[in-house]
């Protein structure tokens, strides 16, 4: 570790390992700091990817893939279910490989990446602009200058709010997530198909999934909103649906943490700091997916990185480059999948279980989203009602 750097990217998620790796491809030095002492573990993730959109990252390779995914059911509570097919190839990952993966080829590309090391603060010059990072490596302290401060540590990042970013998401856009690692599932997983359980009563304003992760085994998890976690945990609700569906399963992982889902932060720069993936709230904000969406946004933000150290000039100004990119590709988008996500919300378990059943009726693989759109709203009229702040984003009739 030297005493200063272009670039520090905090936390060597996959976010972070993608920011650095570009960041260095661009002919800027670079450090990328870990609190862990392994990179990738312990997981705290379903492992869901799309193939096609981690390529530009890293080379697609059987060693850090669990599960090649066909298609997506979605369930009621009656168990009634749609099979839909997924808009890219899905792959289940083992994320320890994975990230580990992402941070060699970081490091290989000439980031100093070093792990068991915290960031405690950032350096700050007499005009309040961020100088660099005070950190604490394998119980040693130090002061590291940079002239660029990447925060990508994680949903909870610390960083961003030194900086002055507004990170704290309202209750009811923040998901608390909770999942086993189960084998022993019997006959009733099938390894190609990745599934989703709605009903509030089940997993108030979220979902369960079950994720397979090759023979007899998979990540089995809940998200719920954290503004109606009152009456049970998470954690319970999703032991209820394990004791009905898997009474006979095994236990052989924990995961617990929590996910923004507001969309992306507004203003994801200060002065000589940007944020990215979930530090910056880039997850999806219905499902609140965001290990592609996170590499997207660190590219994008080491791409603007680059040319603003080259210029000479990394104030807010011009590295607000990278929100403009990051809005002109996901805002319009990110927002219909939000209100989406409100809608279910309103939706009684009665009108959830209705709209699954009508479409389970449907011949869906024969149809356009648009076909299938109008037969659901010829067959439940009050969701077009429903429906309006969504169709306003104009992506719902595309
Ligand atoms: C239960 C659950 C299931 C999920 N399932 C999926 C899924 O199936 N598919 C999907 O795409 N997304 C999923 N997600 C979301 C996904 O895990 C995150 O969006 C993704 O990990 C974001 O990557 P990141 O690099 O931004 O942050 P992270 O992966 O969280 O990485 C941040 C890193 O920063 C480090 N760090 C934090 N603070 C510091 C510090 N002060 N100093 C140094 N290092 C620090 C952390 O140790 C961590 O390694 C899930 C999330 C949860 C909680």
């Amino acid at each position: 570790m030297k005493s200063s750097y272009d670039v520090i990217v905090v936390g060597a998620g996959p976010s972070g390992s993608v920011a650095a790796r570009r960041c260095a491809e661009g002919g800027l030095s670079v450090l990328l700091i870990e609190k862990r002492q392994e990179i990738g573990a312990p997981v705290r993730c379903a492992e869901a990817i799309g193939q096609d959109i981690t390529r530009p990252y890293i080379d697609i390779n059987p060693k850090w893939i669990d599960a090649r995914i066909e298609s997506y059911a979605v369930h009621n509570l009656e168990g009634e279910h749609v099979i839909l097919p997924p808009t890219e190839p899905t792959l289940i990952v083992n994320r320890k490989v994975f990230d580990w993966e992402l941070a060699n080829l970081a490091a290989r590309a000439g980031v100093d990446v070093v792990t068991r090391t915290q960031a405690e603060g950032l350096i700050k010059d007499d005009s309040g602009r961020v100088i660099g990072v005070r950190l604490i490596s394998l119980g040693k302290r130090h002061e590291v200058l940079a002239k660029i401060v990447i925060a990508a540590d994680g949903s909870e990042s610390q960083v961003a709010r030194w900086a002055g970013l507004k990170t704290v998401p309202p209750m009811s856009d923040y998901y608390v997530g909770f999942q086993y690692l189960m084998v022993g599932l019997g006959g009733k997983l099938k390894p190609t198909i990745c599934e989703y359980h709605l009903g509030h009563s089940q997993a108030p304003h979220g979902y369960i999934w079950v994720f397979p992760k090759g023979e007899d085994c998979a990540n089995v998890g809940i998200v719920i909103g954290a503004d109606v976690a009152d009456k049970a945990t998470a954690q319970e609700y999703l032991d209820r649906f394990c004791d009905k569906h898997y009474p006979h399963a095994s236990i052989l992982g924990v995961v617990a943490g929590g996910i923004p889902i507001t969309g992306a932060l507004k203003h994801m720069v200060t002065d000589g700091v940007m944020a990215v993936g979930d530090a910056a709230h880039q997850a999806d904000p219905l499902t609140a997916g965001g290990i592609n969406l996170g590499m997207i946004g660190a590219e994008m933000a080491a791409e603007v990185a680059v040319k603003a150290i080259r210029t000479g000039d990394w104030s807010t100004r011009v590295l607000r480059e990278y929100e403009h990119h990051w809005n002109h590709r996901f805002k319009r988008q990110h927002s219909a999948l939000y209100q989406l996500r409100k809608m279910i919300n309103r939706m009684s378990d009665d009108k959830i279980s209705a709209l699954v059943h009508t479409v389970s009726t449907l011949p869906i693989a024969e149809m356009s989203l648009g076909e299938v759109l109008i037969a659901v709203f010829r067959h439940h009229p009050l969701m077009l009602i429903q429906a309006q702040a969504l169709i306003a984003t104009g992506l719902i009739l595309k």
